[in-house]
């Protein structure tokens, strides 16, 4: 066989992809993203716990996470089995650790034009089709716009889960189908001094957050039998200054058992899925990306420990992913209304 165009195929443009393919180029790996959507494009996911802000400096990017004006927030507040009360995300001798509520659509084009700058090779809008296999390797991607060869693929295409329906991979499951439904309104009903918000009652969550100086992102979930608050799902104070129609996720929890094998990786969330209640999608999307970059390199410079090392973040994954179920079941089993599925035999 040709050797490869590249070395790392990675699919999709979200923080996913972007961070893996930061990572691979600050690791000296030639890279090659493929993102179907011209940006700006738009993404739920705008609450990103303080945890970002390292990890954006490892990427070559604190400066612009700082100056993007994006809001800034010292933790939660939270109305679950009792009163409302505030959960701060922590302080050192100085000051609160603050979040940032990131407009998706900035956030993802920020880490897209530092991937760039690095030289990766920005393919977009460009679609991966199908991945081409040698054996039991994935070798490459057949695109809409032509095929392209690679010693990795790294699957960063989100939920859709693109490799692993192409490989036939088996997905576990550990929710019944959970759809979240979500929309923005600009409301002058919402009180911003006590966002974001939780808020628990007796079919699920509603999640609150001002994601732009006049603009609040709701995320609604029922963990019953999806029934809804209202008959749009859509909380009643936000409803009034609704932006768009509400638009719905399957956040059912789930994992890519298989998340690394020969010549690929997933990583974010075509690895694994939780609900946003898990509040972390995003921190998490950018770690297994920067883990999985670091891996490949260290595979490309010794060859002979690849099973070793797909095995490691295999595990690293599916461990981390129980952890975080077991840490979901139990807060979900503090409310009043527990979901029976949550309630472990
Ligand atoms: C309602 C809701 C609210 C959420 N709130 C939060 C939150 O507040 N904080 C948080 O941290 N997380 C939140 N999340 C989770 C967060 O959105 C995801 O975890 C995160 O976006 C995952 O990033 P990713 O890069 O893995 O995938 P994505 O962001 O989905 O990016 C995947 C990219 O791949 C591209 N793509 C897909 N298929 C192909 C293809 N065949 N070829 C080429 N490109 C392709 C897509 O266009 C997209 O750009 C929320 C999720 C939902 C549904």
């Amino acid at each position: 066989m040709k050797s490869p165009q590249v070395d790392v195929i990675i699919i999709g443009a979200g923080p996913a992809g972007s961070a893996a393919a930061i990572a691979c180029a600050q690791r000296q790996l030639q890279a090659c993203i493929l993102e179907y959507k011209a940006f700006p494009r738009h993404r739920p996911g705008e609450s990103l716990h303080p945890g970002i802000q390292p990890l954006l400096a490892q990427l070559g990017l604190e400066d612009d996470l700082l100056g993007a004006g994006f809001e800034r927030h010292e933790g939660t507040w939270v109305e679950w089995e009792a009163e409302r009360c505030f959960h701060p995300f922590g302080s050192d001798s100085d000051e609160p650790w603050r979040g940032f509520q990131a407009w998706r659509a900035d956030f993802d084009a920020m880490l897209l034009h530092r991937a760039q700058a690095l030289g990766v090779d920005i393919r977009q809008p460009c679609r991966a089709m199908e991945p081409i296999t040698d054996g039991d390797r994935v070798v490459g991607v057949r695109t809409t716009n032509g095929s392209m060869t690679a010693r990795f693929v790294v699957d960063a295409a989100g939920s859709g889960h693109w490799l692993a329906r192409h490989l036939a991979l088996n997905i576990e499951r550990y929710s019944p189908k959970l759809i979240a439904r979500y929309g923005y309104a600009r409301s002058s009903d919402i009180d911003d001094s006590q966002l974001p918000a939780i808020v628990a009652d007796s079919h699920g969550w509603t999640w609150t957050a001002k994601v732009r100086h006049d603009l609040y992102h709701w995320t609604r979930l029922s963990l019953h039998d999806q029934q809804i608050g209202n008959e749009d799902g859509q909380p009643q104070r936000a409803r009034k200054g609704a932006l768009s129609t509400q638009r719905g996720a399957d956040v059912s929890w789930r994992i890519v058992r298989q998340a690394a094998g020969g010549g690929y990786f997933m990583a974010g969330d075509a690895a694994a899925v939780l609900d946003p209640a898990s509040s972390h999608g995003v921190l998490k999307a950018m770690m297994s990306a920067i883990m999985a970059a670091d891996v490949i390199k260290r595979i490309i410079d010794e060859p002979r420990k690849e099973p070793q090392l797909s095995d490691g973040y295999r595990g690293w994954i599916y461990d981390w992913f129980h952890h975080d179920v077991q840490k979901l079941k139990a807060y979900y089993r503090l409310l009043p209304h527990p979901p029976r599925w949550v309630i472990d035999v």
